[in-house]
């Protein structure tokens, strides 16, 4: 059992989530594991929130049209029936800078 469509809690319920999703279902959107503890929310999607703080660190550009984006800016497209991260912009090719 999955959960389709957008999460809402109203802000400051987000412990309601524990009862309402069970384990299986409060898997986080960056790094695919089960949320046990410190679950977030954003544009209903589930993380841990550590890993939330992760995604908005991560930085990509475009290779299409050259815009800057977080992780959670990216878009999903599918190739080949693979989900693959896009430029939701152009839909055009992210790559990764990584920063030291
Ligand atoms: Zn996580
Ligand atoms: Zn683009």
């Amino acid at each position: 059992m999955t959960v389709k469509g957008k999460i809402t809690a109203p802000p400051g319920s987000l412990r309601k989530l524990y009862e309402e999703l069970s384990l299986e279902e409060r898997i986080c959107e960056y790094c695919g594991r089960p949320i046990r503890r410190n679950i977030d929310l954003y544009q209903g999607r589930l993380y841990h929130h550590g890993c939330l703080l992760s995604a908005k660190e991560r930085r990509y550009r475009c290779l299409g049209c050259g815009a800057w984006l977080s992780w959670l800016e990216l878009g999903e497209a599918e190739v080949l029936g693979r989900r693959v991260r896009s430029c939701p912009i152009c839909g055009g090719r992210v790559k990764e800078v990584k920063r030291r």
